[in-house]
């Protein structure tokens, strides 16, 4: 790990990206990546977790932004434990903050990790680039690799057609209690681009009919019909 640089056109992927990396460090749990539901993994997702701290400035990047990165390093960790800096669009890392940070890329201290974040990697600075192992999401297949194909349609952002829906009903036949989990890991997915600001008004109306399916669970038997509902509810007005 250490010092990581995704790429990626879209924000969110590599969000989300980003916390599928720190889930793999950190759950405890034997789950399938992304989708296993523990308390750290809700934590990564929620950004609440102790060990992670999300970078997500507005615009271009100033020393406050970067300050709080130096005041957690002073602090070695004890042996094993892990802690994870999120940096997302350093093509907006100016020179100076750039330059501030080039030593602790160059050799983080025990422990400390680093994922930075670019929708284009040719505006970041050569001398960040070069302390980076780079890596293009696309290229690994983010969301097909790691996302359940219902949690996929829900937390994107285009409008979803019936047909799609039957498919991935079909291909993934959830019983009642995994729809639960899976409507749980779309809220909580929706929730972590709201803090981090890339959700857009649509999304955050998304979410409430969401949550509000959240306090109607599907009785056995009843699956199809509950996301079938949920689908009417968002879409269909
Ligand atoms: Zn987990």
């Amino acid at each position: 790990m250490s010092v990581k640089l995704l790429t990626h056109q879209n924000r969110a992927a590599l969000l989300d990206e980003a916390a599928c990396l720190i889930k793999k460090e950190l759950c405890m749990s034997n789950g399938p990546a992304g989708r296993c539901g523990c308390i750290t993994c809700r934590h990564i997702d929620t950004a609440t977790h102790h060990a992670v701290r999300w970078i997500t400035p507005e615009g271009l990047y100033v020393l406050k932004d970067i300050e709080p990165i130096f005041k957690v390093i002073t602090f070695a960790l004890p042996p094993g434990e892990k802690f994870f800096f999120v940096m997302a669009d350093v093509e907006n890392l100016s020179a100076t903050c750039g330059n501030k940070l080039l030593k602790t890329l160059e050799e983080p201290p025990d422990g400390y990790n680093f994922i930075l974040l670019a929708k284009n990697v040719e505006p970041v600075l050569p001398t960040i680039k070069s302390r980076c192992h780079i890596i293009n999401v696309d290229r690994v297949g983010h969301e097909s690799v790691h996302m359940h194909p219902l949690v996929e349609l829900f937390t994107s952002t285009r409008v979803l057609s019936p047909s799609k829906l039957e498919e991935a009903l079909r291909e993934s036949a959830p019983d009642h209690s995994e729809s639960v989990e899976l409507l749980d890991e779309i809220v909580s997915k929706l929730k972590m681009r709201m803090l981090k600001k890339t959700i857009t008004d649509i999304a955050a109306t998304r979410l409430k009919i969401l949550e509000s399916f959240m306090k109607r669970p599907p009785g056995q038997g009843g699956a199809k019909l509950f996301w079938k509902n949920i689908f009417l509810a968002l879409f269909n007005k």
